[in-house]
């Protein structure tokens, strides 16, 4: 849609869109001129640096790039692209010793070899880490300071991009305000534009991610017609700490691995007559009986007390301190828990360049899906997938070459209307409670109703216009998988169909067409 060109930034060249490690990793591999535009300040506002684990690439000598590419499809559940499961596990080794040039300061050993952690699901020890759990943070604290140092990289910090700029067919640039006030909006314009934005955790009622993984990326992207892929799969995460704190601090699975039970509000220990393995069985399946335990309208704890105990300060000392923050002492008192969206699968569909189907447009990192995860992610592949297709994504931009953009100022304007509070915190619900961890025919289509409604009532709010395409994408293609896989659980289909291992290819006037008869393609077009 045309906006008015209150203010025209006409650096040209390449314009990244997001700061987290996405974003920052690909200006840095470039060796041209940049802007990058990013929502908050540089490394607050991503994912990226609050990743606790680190990034899996195999570099020990017990493993190999096929070991880790066979994990990777295995994880997936079915439906990863072989070719891309080997494209990041092959290009990992190398994009690890980016970092390390660019001043990560990896955990090594005696002998300057990098220490390699273990995580589930992996075959091999093969996530370099950072300061024990401060991956994310040493990263981009490193990451960070190569930005500010680069003078060809020009940073543009507190802008909201919410909308493609369109010439013909082709992208070139996007719309943008500010973050602290709305005011704007300001066209930025570019020859080509790669999107690095994030999530969608933020179109949940909890959710692990910053406020500002709200599914934007995906949402301007399918608005403009791209092809998004996969939207149906989305990971949760089963113990985050129910405070009422958005976004959701994490229970860590090592106090269940040490004994902690959950019970219900009733006093019951639900999953002791769910699963055989009670609190340990598989994360999806406590998940949901954690779900399965609040819709039916009851409050849910982790009870570390005999477990743990005494011990909670020294051996938990993070959870400990957030607890203790909301007067809660995990020694004597139950935790309030709750599963959080964690990691969104899907996203807007790429190639190995990370070219989007809309010429001029590129995509990198959670908002992009390029078939690496397919109905599941396995961990630490995602900061991992980022790196790769940034440099990948670099790479194919560099015949690009815009001024020299280093002196963008930003001229004020009036305001925009504030975002819809209650209409958010519907969506957020919805999404939770009908799109969530178990999924059945009926509360998808009151879902997608429901966000057909809030999508009309705030019509002229830029930013919800991107929250709800990309929520109907999830709920629409949730609809349509009549499987169970992965991420994705249908309580009415919930068996896993070898005829549906394909991944989703579909777009937003799909989604739409299918909402008119409530009846949605069973085979949806392909990418390529
Ligand atoms: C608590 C937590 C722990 C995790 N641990 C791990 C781990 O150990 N290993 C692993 O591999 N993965 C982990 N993940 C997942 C991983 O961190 C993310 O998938 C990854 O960081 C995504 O990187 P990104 O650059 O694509 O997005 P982000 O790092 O989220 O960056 C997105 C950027 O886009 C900006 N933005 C968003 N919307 C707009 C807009 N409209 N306009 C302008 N800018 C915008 C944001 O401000 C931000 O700068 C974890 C995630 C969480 C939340």
């Amino acid at each position: 849609m045309a906006q008015p060109l209150n203010n025209v930034l006409n650096p040209g060249g390449v314009l990244i869109v997001g700061a987290g490690l996405a974003g920052l990793f690909t200006a840095l591999k470039m060796k041209g001129p940049v802007t990058v535009l990013a929502a908050a300040s540089l490394g607050s506002g991503a994912s990226s640096t609050w990743a606790q684990g680190g990034i899996a690439a195999a570099l020990g000598p017990d493993d190999a790039p096929e070991l880790h590419a066979r994990d990777t499809e295995a994880a997936g559940a079915g439906i990863v692209d072989p070719a891309i499961a080997h494209l990041i596990a092959n290009e990992a080794p190398a994009r690890i010793e980016d970092l390390a040039r660019l001043g990560v300061p990896f955990d090594r050993d005696a002998k300057g070899n990098f220490v390699l952690g273990r995580e589930a699901a992996h075959s091999r020890n093969r996530i370099v880490r950072v300061t024990g759990d401060r991956a994310g943070a040493e990263i981009m604290a490193a990451l960070i300071k190569a930005v500010r140092a680069e003078p060809r990289i020009t940073v543009l910090e507190g802008l909201v991009a919410f909308e493609l700029a369109i010439e013909g067919a082709r992208v070139v640039g996007v719309y943008a305000h500010r973050a602290a006030d709305r005011s704007g909006p300001v066209f930025i314009r570019a020859d080509a534009t790669i999107f690095a934005l994030g999530g969608v955790g933020g179109l949940f009622e909890v959710t692990t991610n910053p406020p500002q993984a709200r599914g934007q990326g995906v949402g301007m992207a399918a608005r403009a017609g791209a092809v998004i892929a996969d939207p149906e799969f989305v990971q949760f995460h089963p113990t985050a700490i129910a405070l009422g704190r958005d976004p959701a601090p994490l229970a860590t699975e090592a106090l269940r691995g040490e004994g902690s039970i959950l019970v219900n509000d009733r006093g019951e220990r639900f999953m002791a007559v769910t699963h055989a393995d009670a609190e340990l069985a598989p994360r999806d399946v406590v998940a949901r009986g954690i779900f399965r335990e609040i819709r039916a309208g009851r409050r849910v704890f982790l009870d570390t007390r005999q477990a743990v105990g005494a011990k909670f300060p020294t051996a938990f000392p993070t959870v400990f301190e957030t607890c203790m923050s909301a007067g809660i002492d995990p020694r004597s008192d139950l935790i309030p828990v709750a599963p959080a969206e964690h990691y969104h699968m899907g996203g807007i569909a790429t190639d190995e360049n990370a070219r989007t189907s809309l010429p001029g447009l590129w995509a990198i990192g959670e908002c992009a899906s390029t078939g690496a995860h397919g109905a599941n992610r396995l961990a630490s592949n995602s900061l991992l997938e980022a790196i790769v297709f940034g440099a990948r994504a670099a790479a194919d931009v560099a015949h690009i070459v815009g001024a020299d953009n280093a002196i963008l100022t930003l001229p004020a304007h009036p305001s925009a209307a504030a975002p819809a509070a209650l209409a958010l915190a519907t969506l957020r619900k919805t999404m939770t409670m009908n799109v969530g961890l178990e999924r059945n025919h009926a509360d998808l289509t009151a879902a997608l109703a429901a966000i057909a409604q809030i999508e009309r009532a705030n019509a002229a709010d830029v930013d919800m216009r991107n929250m709800t395409a990309t929520a109907l994408l999830i709920a629409g293609a949730a609809l349509a998988r009549k499987e169970s896989r992965g991420g994705h659980f249908r309580s009415d289909y919930p068996r896993t169909d070898e005829a549906q291992a394909k991944r989703t290819f579909t777009t937003l006037g799909q989604v739409r067409a299918a909402m008119d008869g409530l009846k949605l393609p069973t085979r949806l077009e392909a990418v390529r």
